[in-house]
């Protein structure tokens, strides 16, 4: 009998995180205040951050052990099916044989919780009271309201205000968790107001939400700042699915040639592949691709600099791609995956060329999306789409040579509160569009300067 899905028990559940930083070929430039330029140390981030947190940020183990209390939540869906593209690969006429890791299947239907549940966890144990974060689309909004739920914390949620109007449904799985949302730029923050008198018809963008949250975490004793994405502490918790993926792979006697995934801040790539750098590293023949949409084209087009995290400069300086943190994403832009910046341990592997980095533009993207569902079934989020086309594009590559590569793919969610794009896409509204040259070159001015020592 074929198998389509390869499932681990939840005892063969991993029990600790990979920590890449031991690993990196050369070590990460540190962040650097916004004020002083001087490296943050840990002081500089307790005001917004549990200790725990901050340790794990900067962490040298190569290992952390998951908390019991953590594990427990994730047995609620984890370990996550690998499963076997066998229609598509039929579809395809292709000899690649292509796996995808389903992150799909958590509560808020990607892979976010997977850190949600461990950050809310942290904050819980250092007597935090409420979380506050902003959300573009709303899937780290809805991961979060679910772990805070699990842990009774509060919750409160600066929401992209294009997104906040667009995606109604995103909100009221935040309300049902019991989180509070609001469309930012708000006028419940300094940051807030500054940006609505600079721009009072602003759509938003997941910079401008920051500020707001981070503001609100910090002016409030009770109250931390939670970020979905970019920080290493991030990628660590998102290990759980490279992990797992590794365990699948041996059960079903494969080895990947070719991993893939999709990046907005880049934590479900990072999850997925970290756990195979190592080997990478010591020189073992493997592709991993990094997947972006034109439209925000960070790690294919930014500069490799300093920039801040968030639109008012807040937060500290990060070395990393970005495409300024002034970036406003377009609004005919339909999917996720807008951020201006990445995470700053991807970006150095992409710069080390560790990893690769490609762009599509959206609507080959919904096309393979499409494809996907007419096959495998399932309704791709548009982010997960870019995935999808790389594995599709890299599959089509092996019919042409007739190599049977294996392509392994993270399935980091599905789409069924982003119908309203795929509408678009089915009634041809979606323009491919590809981020001005000018405009980059004028974001990239605001850089921020670097005090010299
Ligand atoms: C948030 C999200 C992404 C992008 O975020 P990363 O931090 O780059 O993983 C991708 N896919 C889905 C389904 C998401 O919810």
């Amino acid at each position: 009998m074929d198998t389509y899905k390869i499932l681990l028990s939840e005892s063969e559940m991993p029990q600790e995180w990979y920590n890449i930083i031991p690993d990196l070929p050369r070590p990460l430039p540190p962040y650097l205040h916004p004020a002083t330029g001087e490296p943050v140390g840990p002081q500089d981030l307790a005001p917004i951050f549990p200790m725990e947190l901050i340790l794990q940020e900067v962490s040298q183990e190569r290992w952390i052990p998951i908390p019991d209390e953590v594990l427990r939540i994730y047995q609620l869906w984890r370990p996550s099916p690998l499963h076997r593209a066998r229609r598509l690969e039929a579809a395809l006429k292709t000899p690649a044989r292509i796996y995808y890791k389903n992150e799909a299947v958590s509560p808020a239907g990607s892979h976010k919780p997977n850190t949600a549940v461990a950050q809310a966890y942290y904050n819980k144990a250092a007597g935090i009271k409420r979380l506050a974060t902003e959300t573009g689309a709303g899937q780290w909004g809805c991961a979060l309201a679910l772990a805070c739920n699990f842990f009774g914390l509060e919750c409160t949620v600066y929401m992209v205000k294009v997104s906040y109007y667009q995606k109604p449904y995103r909100r009221s799985l935040m309300h049902i968790w019991g989180a509070d949302v609001y469309p930012s730029p708000t006028d419940r923050t300094a940051a807030g107001r500054k940006i609505l008198a600079q721009t009072p018809d602003t759509s938003g963008s997941l910079g401008m939400a920051i500020s707001e949250a981070v503001e609100d975490a910090a002016t409030h004793p009770d109250t931390n700042y939670a970020l979905g994405s970019v920080l290493n502490h991030v990628m660590l918790h998102q290990t759980i699915v490279g992990l797992e993926t590794k365990k699948q792979l041996d059960l079903a006697g494969e080895q990947p040639d070719v991993l893939i995934g999709c990046v907005g801040g880049g934590s479900n790539f990072a999850g997925f592949c970290f756990p195979f750098v190592p080997e990478k590293l010591k020189g073992r023949d493997l592709r991993i691709i990094a997947v972006e949409p034109t439209a925000c084209p960070t790690l294919t087009r930014g500069a490799y600099a300093y920039d801040f995290g968030d639109t008012v400069g807040l937060t500290p300086m990060i070395m990393m791609h970005t495409l300024g943190h002034s970036f406003v994403p377009p609004g005919i832009h339909a999917g996720g995956l807008r951020y201006h910046g990445d995470a700053p341990l991807l970006c150095l592997l992409v710069h080390e060329g560790v990893i690769e980095a490609r762009a599509y533009p959206q609507n080959p993207v919904f096309d393979a999306a499409r494809l996907f569902a007419q096959t495998e079934g399932i309704v791709p989020a548009p982010e997960t789409a870019h995935a999808i086309k790389a594995a599709v594009d890299e599959a089509a590559r092996c019919k042409e040579t007739g190599e049977a590569k294996v392509i392994v793919l993270n399935f980091s969610g599905h789409g069924h509160f982003d119908l309203a794009a795929y509408d678009a896409y089915l009634e041809k509204k979606l323009e491919d569009y590809e981020f001005p040259e000018e405009l980059l070159k004028k974001a990239l001015e605001d850089l921020p300067q670097i005090p010299k020592k």
